[in-house]
């Protein structure tokens, strides 16, 4: 009876700790930081241009994994979210670097077309997805394109994303201009927002659009050769936490 007493609390305790180290499993090579939220941190892992990982709970959420990513250390992705067709966001190879047998795969129906085991969710829906709330909202260009009469982002195509994780709702903007969905948007506590000419906005189109919004936290990303510094200059003054972080 002992010995199986002592095994007991032997194998509760492996459980234990290996719950801890799920929950803390971070990246050697990239750094994390946390956002207080209902029933734990929400951790924030910037990789790169467009591809981040968050973590609340057990949960990896994984964002537009690309081949400028480095999978070794990081945990599996329980979640992956796409957000266009665009190779800098949607990559066969690297989705399947992150993911696991159980990982599921949430992208707009563009995507799916190459991503075929993906569970589609278009502009306008809301699901609860592995246990996660995401809605997926507008991203296009309304002036920018490669050749007049063409955008880079045909509205409807790709997908923002707000996802629900612990109360706290984190936007993720895809790639877009200053559009009126953006502005419109409430209750926004953490948002990612691109900047880069010619496929997106200046720094100063997305500066104005997060004053409209006003979330507590903003990260410029997918921000190749723009200069965030002005973008948090811009909003100097309000009451928005600006966090630049090293995308590259
Ligand atoms: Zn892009």
């Amino acid at each position: 009876m002992r010995a199986k007493g002592s095994l007991f609390v032997y194998s509760m305790a492996v459980t234990l700790m290996a719950a801890a180290l799920a929950q803390q499993a971070r990246s050697a090579k990239y750094s994390s930081e946390t956002i207080p939220a209902s029933g734990g941190d929400i951790s924030v892992t910037p990789i790169n241009h467009a591809m981040m990982m968050l973590q609340f709970g057990d949960k990896v959420i994984g964002v537009d994994p690309t081949g400028q990513g480095d999978y070794t250390d990081l945990p599996k992705a329980d979640l992956i979210l796409i957000t266009d067709i665009h190779p800098d966001h949607m990559d066969r190879a690297s989705i399947d670097k992150w993911k696991k047998s159980s990982t599921v795969i949430v992208a707009p129906a563009a995507v799916a077309k190459t991503i075929t085991e993906a569970q589609v969710i278009n502009n306008g829906e809301k699901k609860t997805i592995a246990g996660v709330e995401i809605e997926a909202v507008p991203m296009y260009n309304m002036e920018r394109g490669p050749e007049p009469g063409k955008k880079f982002h045909d509205k409807g195509r790709g997908n923002g994303y707000i996802l629900t994780l612990g109360g706290k709702r984190i936007y993720i903007s895809g790639d877009t201009e200053a559009i009126p969905e953006i502005k419109a948007l409430k209750n926004i506590d953490v948002a990612f927002v691109c900047m880069n000419l010619p496929y997106t906005m200046t720094a100063q189109e997305a500066a104005d659009a997060v004053k409209a919004f006003k979330p507590k936290i903003v990260y410029p990303y997918h921000s190749r050769n723009t200069n965030t510094e002005e973008f948090a200059a811009a909003l100097k003054g309000t009451s928005i936490d600006v966090r630049l972080r090293n995308w590259y």
